[in-house]
């Protein structure tokens, strides 16, 4: 298999408020979350890359060279002059976080806009990363594209991990997320929900009908993540359910599932056994979730 993994998806920047009332400027994103946790924990020999589309602006430029600090390889990133990246804003009133979204026109709905260059991205890929949310933000037209350049690099030898990460407010409507997120489930080596989001926006009322529903849409593994509750992994060799260990002292649940599908993957890719993968990605995230923010270096022992 090919040593290189490539997430695909948009990171945009974030503005957060900082104590003196004033705005820190960073760089988010679920699938590059993943990515940045994937470069921590997979070895050396393996190159992790990042696949969007920016602009040709200052702050365009600025994402990519925070991706490059991080190790992660933005050689193959579609550069567009007519479009930038897109931004959202946090705000706290008492307490409570709220968000605020300039993405309605980034650069990174056009990353499937031009299937050459695509196909040029997934070329050689060891495994392909990919999220509901990278569906969500495409045209229509191009989620087919996407889809089918998906397909024909599992064709030629690479896998492809999917996390539904189901978020209806970016889709046109509910029933077209649901009928995107199982084809695109059809044609994934692993997809790995998370069943809070599939308990709300499929009805499922157990993690097992979760399983059996993307197990039926084609999926080859099933990871059903579940909060502090069993992680159930399923597919041709059977089914098992694990049972992360207690996390104590967590103060921000953010990024939790995407730092768990990073340990897990890397750990499944290197060493292809499950258990020893979910006790990695549920360790990573029971550290991350113990941290403020979504990018939290904590690979030391905690
Ligand atoms: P998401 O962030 O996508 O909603 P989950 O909440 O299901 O994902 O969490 C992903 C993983 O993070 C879980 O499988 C588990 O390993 C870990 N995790 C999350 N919340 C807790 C918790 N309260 N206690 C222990 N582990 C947790």
């Amino acid at each position: 298999m090919s040593l290189k993994f490539l997430a695909v998806g948009e990171c945009m920047v974030e503005m957060a408020p900082t104590a003196d009332g004033t705005y820190a400027m960073g760089f988010a994103g679920d699938t590059l979350n993943t990515a940045w946790y994937a470069r921590k924990c997979l070895p050396a020999n393996w190159s992790v890359g990042y696949y969007t589309a920016v602009g040709r602006d200052q702050v365009s430029e600025e994402m990519l060279g925070f991706l490059k600090g991080s190790g992660i390889d933005t050689a193959s990133v579609h550069k567009r002059d007519d479009r930038t990246v897109g931004l959202y804003m946090i705000q706290l009133k008492d307490g409570e976080r709220s968000f605020a979204y300039w993405r309605s026109h980034s650069a990174a709905r056009c990353l499937a806009s031009d299937r050459a260059h695509l196909d040029s991205a997934l070329a050689g890929t060891g495994l392909a990363y990919f999220s509901g949310i990278t569906l969500a933000i495409l045209p229509a037209a191009d989620r087919v594209v996407f889809l089918d350049a998906l397909r024909a690099a599992r064709g030629r030898g690479a896998r492809i991990a999917f996390d539904p990460n189901l978020r209806p407010r970016l889709w046109e409507n509910a029933e077209t997320m649901r009928a995107c997120v199982t084809q695109a489930a059809g044609l994934c080596d692993l997809v790995m929900p998370s069943f809070d989001d599939e308990m709300t926006h499929f009805g499922d009322s157990t993690p097992e009908v979760s399983v059996d529903r993307y197990l039926a849409a084609g999926a080859g593994m099933v990871v059903v993540k579940n909060g502090p509750a069993d992680v159930i992994c399923a597919g041709r060799e059977g089914r098992q359910s694990f049972q992360p260990e207690p996390v104590t002292g967590i103060v921000d649940t953010t990024a939790a599932g995407d730092s768990f599908n990073a340990g897990f993957l890397a750990e499944y890719l290197t060493s292809g056994d499950i258990a020893a993968s979910v006790g990695a990605g549920a360790r990573l995230a029971g550290r991350v979730i113990c941290n403020r923010g979504a990018l939290v270096d904590c690979l030391e022992p905690a």
